[in-house]
């Protein structure tokens, strides 16, 4: 008997999803079987955080409060090189 899983590949959104080992960093890894779905194999947690917006804002925010690159980095779990990066940008914006 299959315990079934309230998975949805994050790509088609169909539930058709077997399990298909695991990631690199041992999470659950999923095969999608939607023969036209363009990404078959995901994890569930496919967060790249320093990608988003909201952690964006958080970086500079908390650069605002006086904390440091390593700190903001580990808080927001981004490499130190995002931080500086987003720091730089978000520089450039308000010296126009
Ligand atoms: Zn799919």
């Amino acid at each position: 008997m299959t315990v079934w899983l309230a998975v949805v590949c994050p790509d088609c959104g169909l539930d058709d999803i077997i399990k298909h080992g695991k990631s690199p960093e041992g999470k659950q890894r999923y095969l999608c079987r939607n023969s036209d779905c363009l990404r078959r194999t995901f994890v569930l947690d496919t967060q790249q955080p320093g990608r988003k917006r909201e952690v964006k804002q958080k970086i500079v925010d908390m650069a605002v409060n006086g904390s440091g690159v390593r700190d903001t980095a580990r808080v927001l779990h981004v490499s130190p090189a995002t931080v500086i990066r987003e720091l730089k940008k978000s520089r450039r914006n308000s010296n126009k």
